[in-house]
């Protein structure tokens, strides 16, 4: 099992440290975020080592997202929440703080004022298209 002794995610997974486990199989661990966005915030983090999504064997991501939907479904029940929000942070610059990949699922309730609407744009004359081409070399290049 890859582990790193500075990683708080290691430790909790090893239970040095204490948290409100919820769910846990042979792949991840599923536990409340202790300083949520709204009552019932949940990480779901990888029992081994892994920095990013990106660095994750299938077996592992075939995993996280078979559990996404039942921890879904658990969350909207256990809270009453309407619906919630799925959100991993990649690298610093998303605003990743936790240096060991982990999935937010975050309740979501009329009028609590969380928002998330960024400020979207739009593509220049033949960007898209550009980009398109580019991004499915890099699919068949990585598949
Ligand atoms: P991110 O790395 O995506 O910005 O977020 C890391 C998340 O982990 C934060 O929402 C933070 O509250 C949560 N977190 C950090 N340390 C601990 C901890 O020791 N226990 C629990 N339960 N959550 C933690
Ligand atoms: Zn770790």
């Amino acid at each position: 099992m890859t582990r790193n002794s500075d990683c708080v995610f290691c430790k909790i997974v090893s239970v040095e440290i204490p948290a409100s486990v919820v769910y846990e199989d042979e792949s991840l661990i599923c536990f409340l975020d202790h300083n949520p966005l709204s009552p019932g915030h949940l990480l779901i983090v990888t029992r081994e080592h892994y920095v990013k999504l990106t660095e994750l064997p299938s077996d592992v991501s075939s995993k996280v997202g078979s559990v996404l939907p039942l921890a879904g479904r658990a969350l909207l029940e256990v809270t009453g929440a309407k619906g919630f929000n799925v959100l991993c942070n990649e690298g610093a610059v998303a605003g990743q703080l936790v240096q060991h990949v982990h999935f937010h699922l975050i309740p979501r309730f009329e009028g609590d004022k969380l928002g998330y609407r960024w400020v979207a744009g739009s593509y220049e004359e033949g960007k898209a298209a550009q980009l398109t081409d580019a991004f499915q070399q890099a699919f068949t290049a990585s598949s």
